[in-house]
C-alpha cells in the first residue's frame, strides 16, 4: 500500500526523545512546537497517494511490487531523469520550496550512493551489503530519512579529534560482534522531529588517526539513547496561521543531536574507522550531485513563490509602472531564470554513471556557488520593493475581531490591489517570507545548506573543465610566437 499521511503520523508516535524548552516533548504530532509542520509532511504523503497523483509521484519497487516516492528511483534515462524530477516538484509545490529537508533529500543522497555501490562493492562487501540491504528497506518503507552529516562547530581551527573534548563529536566508543556504540554530537538535524530516521555520517575531512569519528550508519528516530535537542519552534511562536502563514505550516525545525552511547546494530552501519572511504563516500559516487540536485528543484519553485510576491508587492503598492521598479522586478526575473537555466542545464548536460543517468556535476555546483550569493540578494530586493508595508500592520488578526481597531484598519490599509483585509493578510505572508524569525533562518539555510562558499567554490573549482579551458588558450598562444613577430618588423 502506498504510504499515507495517516501512517506517517502513525509512525511518529514512537517515544523518540525531544526536547524543547526544558521539558521532553512527547508525541510530536500533537504538540504545539511541530504539529502543523507534521501534518504537512503528513500531507505529502497523501498527495502522493491521491489517484490523479500516484502515477506521477509514484513507482513500483522492483522488491516490494508497491508504489513508493519516485525520489528513491535509480534513474536510467534523460526521460526518467525528467519524469523523477517532475515527482520532486509537484512535492515541492505543495510547501512552495519551503521546506529544506523535505523527505526526498535524504532519499535523493542515499539513492546516488547506490548508484555508485560498486565503490563501496570493491572495498569490504559486508558493508556494501549492509548499505544496499538499508536502501531496499528504507524505499519499501517510504522513510522519511533526515540526516546529520556536519559536526558541531566548537572550534573550527581544530579538527575533530582535536577539540578539547574527544567526544564532542559523535565517534565510535566500543564495538561487539552485535554492532557499534557510538557517544557525542552531530549537527544539524533539520527535519529529525518528524522524520522516520536518521543518516548520520561525517562529509567533512577527518584525519589520519580520527578513525573513531569515520562513521556511516543510519537508526530509527527513537533508537535508545538519542537525544533531539530542538531548536526555538518558529511554529510554536508564530501568532496565527493569518499572521505567520508560512512559520506556522513549515517550520521543519533544526536539532542538535546527542548520540549518548547509541547502540548501532552491523546491519545499519555503512562504515566504521575508515577515514578514506568516509572522505570519499558522496564525491566517488553520485550521491552528493544527486542530493544537491533535489535542493535546485526545490529551489526553483520557491524562487517562482518569491517572484510572485515581489510582483504582487509592487503592484500592491502601486509602484509596479515605475521604470526604477520594473527594472528591479526584471533582475528578480533574471535571477529566477538563472536557476531555472541552470536546472535545465543539469540535466541536459547529464551522463551516465554505470546504468544511472545522473545530472551534470559541475553545472549544479556552479548553480550552488550563484544560489547562496542569490538568495540573500532577492531577499533583500524584495524588502527594497516592501518598504514599510510589511511593517505597518495590525498586531494580530484579532485585530479586526475588535469594531473599534477594524475600523481603523480599514482606514489605514488602503492598496490599489488589494481590499484592507487582503492587504493585511498578503504583507503578512511577505514578511512571513522575507522578514520573520522562519525567514530569516531560511535565508542562513539557502546560504549553508550546501556548506559554507569556501566549500561549494572548492567543488566548483574541482569540477570545472580547466583542460577544456587551457586548450583554447593553448590555441591562441600557438598561433603566434616571438620569432614570427620580430620577422614580420623586419620585413616592413
Ligand atoms: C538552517 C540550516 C539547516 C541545516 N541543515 C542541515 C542538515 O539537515 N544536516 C546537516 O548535516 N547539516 C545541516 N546544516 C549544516 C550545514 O551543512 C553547515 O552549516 C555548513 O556545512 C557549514 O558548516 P558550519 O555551519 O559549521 O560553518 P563553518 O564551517 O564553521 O563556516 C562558517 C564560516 O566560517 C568561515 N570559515 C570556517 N572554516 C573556514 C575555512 N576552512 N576556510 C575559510 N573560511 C572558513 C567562513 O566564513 C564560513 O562561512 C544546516 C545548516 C543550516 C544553517
Amino acid at each position: 500500500m502506498t504510504k499515507t499521511g495517516e501512517m506517517h503520523l502513525k509512525a511518529l508516535r514512537d517515544g523518540r526523545e525531544v526536547f524543547l524548552k526544558g521539558d521532553l516533548v512527547g508525541d510530536v504530532t500533537s504538540h504545539p512546537a511541530y504539529r502543523n509542520s507534521v501534518a504537512t509532511a503528513g500531507f505529502l504523503y497523501d498527495f502522493q497517494a491521491e489517484p490523479e497523483n500516484i502515477e506521477a509521484l509514484t513507482f513500483v519497487s522492483p522488491d516490494s511490487g508497491e508504489r513508493v516516492n519516485r525520489c528513491w528511483q535509480l534513474v536510467e534515462s534523460y526521460d526518467e531523469l525528467l519524469a523523477r524530477r517532475h515527482a520532486l516538484e509537484r512535492w515541492a509545490e505543495c510547501h512552495f520550496g519551503f521546506l529544506g529537508r523535505s523527505p526526498d533529500h535524504v532519499a535523493s543522497g542515499l539513492a546516488g550512493m547506490i548508484m555508485g555501490g560498486e565503490f563501496f562493492d570493491k572495498w569490504d562487501t559486508a558493508r556494501a551489503g549492509a548499505l544496499r540491504d538499508y536502501f531496499r528497506y528504507a524505499r519499501d518503507n517510504d522513510l522519511y530519512l533526515s540526516y546529520v552529516i556536519i559536526n558541531p562547530q566548537a572550534d573550527r581551527s581544530k579538527s575533530a579529534g582535536e577539540q578539547d573534548d574527544p567526544y564532542l563529536t559523535a565517534r565510535l566508543v566500543d564495538e561487539d560482534s552485535e554492532g557499534i556504540i557510538v557517544r557525542g554530537a552531530k549537527m544539524l538535524g533539520t527535519s529529525c522531529i518528524m522524520s522516520n530516521e536518521v543518516w548520520v555520517t561525517s562529509i567533512q575531512p577527518l584525519k589520519e588517526g580520527e578513525e573513531p569519528y569515520a562513521l556511516s550508519f543510519a537508526i530509527p528516530m527513537n533508537q535508545k539513547g538519542l537525544k533531539i535537542l530542538s531548536r526555538k519552534s518558529y511554529e510554536e511562536a508564530a501568532v496565527s496561521e493569518f499572521d505567520n502563514p508560512l512559520s506556522c505550516r513549515f517550520d521543519e525545525n533544526d536539532a542538535v543531536l546527542y548520540f549518548d552511547d547509541v547502540k548501532v546494530p552491523w546491519e545499519r552501519v555503512f562504515i566504521a574507522g575508515d577515514v578514506a572511504m568516509c572522505t570519499q563516500q558522496f564525491h566517488a559516487t553520485p550521491s552528493h550531485v544527486h542530493q544537491n540536485y533535489q535542493c535546485q528543484i526545490r529551489l526553483n519553485v520557491k524562487m517562482r513563490f518569491l517572484l510572485g510576491l515581489a510582483h504582487k508587492i509592487a503592484e500592491a503598492n502601486g509602484v509596479v509602472g515605475i521604470p526604477s521598479v520594473r527594472e528591479t522586478l526584471g533582475q528578480l526575473a533574471a535571477d529566477a531564470a538563472l536557476v531555472d537555466s541552470m536546472l535545465n542545464a543539469m540535466e541536459v548536460k547529464g551522463s551516465h554513471w554505470g546504468q544511472y543517468f545522473v545530472p551534470d556535476r559541475h553545472t549544479l555546483y556552479a548553480a550552488q556557488v550563484h544560489t547562496q550569493q542569490l538568495y540573500p540578494r532577492m531577499i533583500t530586493a524584495l524588502r527594497d520593493l516592501a518598504g514599510g508595508g510589511m511593517i505597518m500592520l495590525p498586531s494580530s488578526a484579532a485585530d479586526f475581531a475588535n469594531p473599534e481597531i477594524a475600523k481603523y484598519i480599514k482606514r489605514t490599509q488602503g492598496s490599489p490591489l488589494y481590499t484592507p483585509e487582503e492587504r493585511v493578510k498578503f504583507f503578512k505572508l511577505a514578511w512571513d517570507a522575507v522578514g520573520s524569525e522562519f525567514a530569516s533562518r531560511h535565508v542562513q539555510y539557502e546560504m549553508f545548506y550546501a556548506g559554507a562558499s569556501f566549500v561549494t567554490k572548492a567543488n566548483s573549482y574541482r569540477t570545472y573543465d580547466w583542460d577544456g579551458a587551457a586548450e583554447i588558450l593553448g590555441r591562441m598562444m600557438d598561433s603566434y610566437n616571438l620569432e614570427d613577430s620580430l620577422n614580420k618588423t623586419d620585413e616592413t
